[in-house]
């Protein structure tokens, strides 16, 4: 029997309509960069957000399914962008502006951006992509610091005048895409994950869902993680379904400056990861000033692993923390640790260790761990195996890339290359991670580009990197290296080498030298005999 429902596809811009009829007068706050405040409506949002659409198809010619890129921090010309560039049917490609202009350069060239829009601050850097481009994509500047937009550029807001009130939506299938991100290789370069209308709008819907983030349209959202990484894991998508204001810091995510505005505009819900929340506790930590926050205030933090230190030191403030586990694979969300009515009895500390557990996948996501030898693991809070994960919002190959068996299992499943442990109520727990990167302060650094960048030093025989703690960055990279017979070389040798090809903030600080790095039968280097040699190592990258 066929079903009598009616085939209407899934599409953001809905969302945006919806917005636009059900919300108009709800908030967007963008902090600029001379710190005042910005605010706007989800009624300007959807009169903007159009303009950008039109202008994009009339005055840029572009088509459907071509990629836009964006590199801008998060304020509320970023969400016309997340929103605009979809309603011309064209795809959002949202730059990491963490990222080295190498990278940057060689992500706009695999995805083939056709044009670009760039915030006025960022484009010291972007003068510094373009010369390594292969096609240099139309360029629109928007003017977040004020100043003038330089002659050679052309002005956003120029760029999107117009009137677009009767502007017409492509007609598209749910399954077309709607936005790409690049996410770091273990090898190799960056690779390309491309989202469709379909996937967004479910992952949304389900964000909304009370046991998994739980939007509502009284929340004040305060989005830290950035709209660059993940989609800002996809809550511009999510929030705008309920109409929840969504309040944006712009290039300010230091702890004092986030304080200020979780208490200026009663944000009820931030999000963000593990080292923005040790800077914000310190700041509320301070003797300076009481701070009077929104009762009951909600953080989704995830990213990286959440310890229970950091959910009790924030529960004496009355501020509640949700674990998020997730991938840009998966749209992101994979697991989030909500309490269930039977952890109602447990005491504070038990409810405090099941919050550090990594969560519960939501509907629509399934897992399995999987051992290295092909066996699938028990749900029994013991067996470890590497997480693999199926579901409409993630992702079952990669934009201009071979089917990769590292990535993908033989029957499609997801590899995600966290290992971990699921308990017989389906909690997650991470216990390492078979990928070979480093995670500090949210963003990637790739171990093996590190590794093959000191091994080009004229002075190193070869050198192995693994992930050493750090108090403030979660991770940072130890380089274990071995000198040359008969030659030395210094650290700080060793860094300005590093220097033309990763970012700044990439560049280790902490070097061992050895005599010789530990190798598997087959040649690899042993990590797991690296990591156990300096597990008690102290990162000398400051707090
Ligand atoms: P990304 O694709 O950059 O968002 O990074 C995803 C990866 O970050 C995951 O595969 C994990 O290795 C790590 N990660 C994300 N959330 C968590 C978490 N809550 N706990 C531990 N690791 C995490």
């Amino acid at each position: 029997m066929k079903s009598t429902m009616m085939p209407v596809q899934l599409s953001i811009n809905h969302l945006l309509d919806r917005a636009g009829r059900y919300f108009p007068r709800h908030e967007i706050v963008s902090r600029l960069p001379d710190k005042s405040l910005e605010r706007s409506t989800y009624g300007d949002l959807h009169r903007r957000a159009r303009q950008v659409a039109q202008a994009l198809r009339n005055k840029a010619g572009i088509g459907r399914g071509e990629p836009v890129a964006t590199l801008m921090w998060n304020h509320a010309a970023h969400l016309e962008c997340y929103f605009g560039i979809p309603a011309a049917g064209a795809v959002l490609h949202t730059l990491n502006l963490r990222l080295s202009p190498e990278d940057i350069a060689y992500i706009v060239d695999d995805a083939g951006d056709r044009a670009l829009i760039v915030d006025d601050m960022l484009l010291p850097l972007w003068e510094r992509v373009k010369p390594l481009l292969r096609i240099v994509p139309r360029t629109i500047v928007h003017a977040f610091t004020g100043v003038p937009v330089p002659e050679e550029y052309e002005n956003y807001e120029d760029f999107i005048a117009g009137d677009a009130s009767s502007y017409m939506y492509p007609e598209q299938d749910e399954n077309e895409a709607l936005g790409m991100c690049y996410t770091s290789g273990t090898t190799g370069r960056p690779k390309g994950v491309v989202y469709s209308h379909r996937s967004m709008m479910l992952h949304a819907l389900t964000e909304c869902a009370p046991d998994v983030i739980g939007l509502a349209s009284r929340d004040r959202i305060l989005v830290v993680v950035p709209m660059f990484h993940a989609n800002a894991w996809a809550i511009p998508f999510a929030a705008i379904m309920v109409g929840a204001s969504q309040i944006f810091p712009g290039p300010h995510l230091g702890g004092e400056d986030l304080l200020d505005l979780m208490e200026s505009e009663r944000i009820t819900l931030a999000l963000g990861v593990p080292t923005i929340w040790l800077m914000i506790l310190q700041s509320l930590e301070s003797p300076t000033r009481k701070r009077s926050l929104v009762a009951d205030m909600r953080m989704l933090v995830g990213g990286a692993a959440v310890p229970v230190s950091l959910i009790a030191a924030f529960e004496k403030h009355g501020m509640h923390i949700v674990q998020g586990w997730g991938m840009t694979e998966m749209s992101p969300l994979g697991t989030v640790s909500a309490l269930r009515p039977k952890h109602a009895s447990l005491s504070t500390e038990e409810q405090y260790a099941i919050r550090a557990l990594q969560g519960a996948a939501p509907p629509l996501v399934e897992m399995r761990l999987v051992t290295d030898d092909g066996a699938t693991q028990p749900w029994d809070g013991v067996s470890a195996g590497e997480i693999q994960a199926r579901g409409p919002w993630i992702t079952g190959s990669y934009h201009n890339a071979p089917q990769d068996s590292e990535k993908f299992a033989s029957d499609g499943w997801l590899r995600t290359g966290d290992v971990g442990v699921l308990d017989a109520d389906g909690y997650l727990r991470i216990v390492d991670r078979s990928k070979d990167l480093i995670k500090s302060g949210g963003e990637w650094i790739s171990s093996v580009d590190l590794e093959n960048a000191v091994m080009g030093h004229p002075d190193v025989t070869e050198a192995a990197v693994v992930a050493v703690p750090h108090p403030k960055w979660g991770e940072r990279p130890l380089v274990v290296i071995v000198p040359k017979s008969g030659r030395t070389v210094t650290e700080e040798q060793l860094r300005v080498f590093l220097a033309p090809y990763f970012a700044k903030w990439q560049i280790p600080d902490d070097f061992a030298f050895v005599d010789a790095i530990p190798r598997t039968s087959t040649g690899k280097f042993l990590k797991t005999a690296l990591r156990e040699t300096f597990k008690d190592y102290v990162s000398r990258t400051p707090s």
